[in-house]
C-alpha cells in the first residue's frame, strides 16, 4: 500500500503507474490524480519535458543506459516491435530517416515527408499488385 501524494489516500501499489525514476518505481501520485493531471497540461508537459531533457543531457542520457542494461530484453523487443511499427505506419521519423539515408539532409520542410510517405505508399502499391 502507498499513499498517494496527491490526493492522500493509501491505495494498492496497482492503482499507481510505474516509474523508474522513484526510489520504489512507482509514481507518487495515484494513477487518477495523475491522469486528471495529465488530461489538465497536455501542452505545458510537453514543453517542460524538452526543457528537461535539454537541461539534463547527460543524466537522462544516464538513466537511459542503465534502464537499457536492466531491461535490455524488454528494451530490445519494443525497439524492434516500434521499428516495424513505424515502418509499416511510415511514422514521421522512418521517412525522416530514409530521407536522410538517400539524401544525406536532416531538415526537411514537412511537405517534402508528405511527399516521401506518399511516393513509398505508391511503391509498396506497386510491389504489392507486381505479387499478385
Ligand atoms: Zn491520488
Amino acid at each position: 500500500m502507498k499513499a498517494c501524494s496527491k490526493c492522500g489516500e493509501t491505495k494498492e501499489y496497482s492503482e499507481f503507474g510505474k516509474n523508474s525514476w522513484t526510489k520504489d518505481n512507482f509514481e507518487y501520485q495515484c494513477k487518477v490524480c495523475k491522469k486528471t493531471y495529465y488530461d489538465s497540461n497536455k501542452g505545458k508537459r510537453a514543453s517542460y519535458a524538452k526543457k528537461y531533457k535539454d537541461n539534463n543531457k547527460e543524466a537522462v542520457a544516464k538513466h537511459a543506459r542503465e534502464y537499457y542494461q536492466t531491461n535490455k530484453e524488454s528494451c530490445l523487443i519494443h525497439r524492434r516491435n516500434w521499428q516495424r511499427r513505424s515502418r509499416n505506419e511510415l511514422f514521421d521519423g522512418y521517412v525522416k530517416r530514409v530521407l536522410f539515408q538517400q539524401y544525406g539532409i536532416k531538415n526537411f520542410p514537412i511537405e517534402l515527408i508528405e511527399l516521401k510517405r506518399a511516393e513509398i505508399t505508391a511503391k509498396r502499391e506497386l510491389k504489392r499488385l507486381k505479387n499478385i
